[in-house]
């Protein structure tokens, strides 16, 4: 693992990527706000998914889908009957915390054989001076729990100005309904023959009781999801066509991760066992990160069946088939879905991409994220502020070069500083402008009107013509060329 959480939590408020949602008021549960470069990244993976998943591909299409809905909807998906985690309750503290989660927990002992010492306790493990394993609450150590009782994780509210139970509906937990409730209207407006699939990116609302791990779990959080359609009874390869698609989607899945920065070391496989199967689950298969606490679900691959289009024909009376033309047979399609959550494939990216190196016997902090992710592209930095003509040519670059990409101005530290602090949030190209550039009038010395660009990872600078930046940023962030193709082209500057 490259970085603790604390370290990485630490950066993402200082930089501005990520805050406490309502923090001056000394926070709210587990929501966060996304800061000035923690929107552009959390754009920039919306974009790149939506990109490579829906506009590039001649079967998918895409969907957004209201946050609120009908009721029944929840009814029929088995959300309001089964959306829920086992809770224990502190007696004494009152706290709540998810039965199953409990013994993951460091706990709080007040230990006998140490005249009631306040100890905290790894979790799992037994006290070092008694032997004693936990019992009470973990957080204050003294209360019993109650015993486990099912509470509903679906956010209430009311449509329409009165509170009374008919009005009563709910914050969407997950995507996923907004798309089978509309396959008919999607199938009706596109004509689409199976397989396809129908995407949406949104937010999803969910009263975890244990939320934590920084945005890894949180109570407001957003969504990238793939329902993809597939015909049951058709064959492919002589395997049923779901089966041969599920796989499919979990090697793009993987694939896609890994080819946006993650460490393929660090991404691995998680098959669900029988038991933990969902009711309406054929197979899931799990997409897991090894975050700092351990490997965790970054996102989830499920088999879901013809379970919800099923359930919300029955509910609703509407037919939600395909006509099979080959066949003359209606059809239910089954279900692959992809769920994958924004705000976890955002912490991963982050995790992912930190590194602590020396450079000259100093310390550099650098994200290495891929340049399509990196919230900025280009840092424009004047090598001497105090000089107007450096300062208009960096502002009049920076302009010109904002109109295809992140690129921002930055003249409130020497450049080693600039430098550093545009490595710290992963922006893969500064460009500097300095008197060789512009000239010096007063000596009578013409400007060269080129300018150095620093790539961040390599940390080489070549001097290139002012009129070629665009030209050398396109080409490795548009046609794919490596820094060392390019940078071959143009005469090394000095470090
Ligand atoms: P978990 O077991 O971690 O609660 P889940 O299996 O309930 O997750 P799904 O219902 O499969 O999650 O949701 C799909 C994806 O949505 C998850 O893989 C995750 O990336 C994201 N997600 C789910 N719950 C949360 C949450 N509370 N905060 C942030 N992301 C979430």
């Amino acid at each position: 693992m490259n970085v603790t959480m604390d370290v990485l939590v630490s950066l993402a408020k200082r930089r501005g990527f990520i805050f406490q949602s309502s923090e001056i008021y000394g926070g709210t549960g587990s929501c966060w706000d996304y800061g000035p470069l923690g929107v552009e990244l959390k754009n920039n993976i919306k974009r790149v998914w939506w990109r490579d998943f829906v506009q590039q591909r001649d079967d998918m299409v895409g969907l957004d889908a209201s946050i609120l809905m009908h009721p029944t909807v929840w009814k029929a998906s088995g959300h309001v009957d089964h959306f829920t985690d086992p809770m224990v309750d502190c007696r004494e503290c009152k706290r709540r915390f998810r039965a199953d989660k409990v013994d993951e927990m460091d706990w709080t002992h007040y230990c006998a054989a140490t005249k009631g010492n306040k100890f905290t306790i790894k979790a799992g493990e037994p006290c070092k001076h008694c032997g004693e394993r936990r019992t009470l609450c973990p957080e204050c150590g003294k209360g019993v729990l109650t015993a486990p009782r099912q509470f509903n994780l679906m956010f209430k509210t009311f449509m329409g100005p009165v509170e009374e139970d008919a009005a009563l509906t709910y914050l969407r937990p997950e995507t996923a309904q907004g798309i089978f409730v509309n396959f008919d209207n999607v199938l009706q407006a596109t004509r689409r023959k199976l397989p396809f699939g129908i995407a949406q990116i949104g937010k999803a609302f969910r009263n975890e009781i244990t939320p934590g791990n920084f945005i890894f779990r949180s109570r407001e959080f957003e969504q990238m999801e793939i329902e993809y359609f597939v015909n049951p009874n058709e064959r492919l390869d002589g395997r049923p066509a779901d089966e041969v698609w599920h796989d499919r989607w979990i090697d793009d899945c993987r694939a896609w991760f890994e080819r946006y920065g993650l460490d393929p070391e660090h991404v691995t496989l998680h098959e669900h066992a029988g038991e933990e199967l969902a009711h309406y689950s054929k197979r899931t298969v799990d997409l897991l990160y090894r975050f700092p606490m351990g490997w965790s679900e970054l996102m989830g691959i499920a088999n879901r069946t013809d379970f919800d289009l099923k359930q919300h024909a029955k509910f609703s009376g509407k037919s939600l088939t395909w006509f099979d033309e080959e066949r003359k047979e209606h059809v239910v399609p089954y279900v692959i879905e992809p769920s994958a959550g924004v705000d976890r494939a955002l912490l991963a990216f982050l995790l992912d991409a930190y590194r602590e190196e020396q450079v000259r016997g100093e310390k550099r902090v650098v994200l290495r994220l891929h340049p399509e992710l990196a919230p900025v592209k280009i840092a424009v930095l004047p090598l001497l502020k105090k000089r107007p003509e450096i300062v208009a040519t960096c502002h009049e670059l920076r302009a010109r070069l904002a109109r295809r990409w992140a690129a921002l101005y930055d003249d409130t530290a020497a450049i080693g500083r600039l430098y550093r602090r545009q490595d710290e949030v992963g922006t893969p190209f500064c460009v500097t402008v300095d008197v060789k550039t512009v000239g010096d009038a007063e000596k009578r010395e013409a400007g060269d009107g080129r300018v150095t660009i620093r790539d961040r990872d390599s940390m080489e600078q070549i001097r290139v013509p002012i009129a070629d930046v665009e030209t050398v940023v396109s080409r490795i962030l548009d046609a794919g060329a490596t820094w060392t193709e390019v940078a071959a082209g143009y005469p090394r500057a000095e470090g």
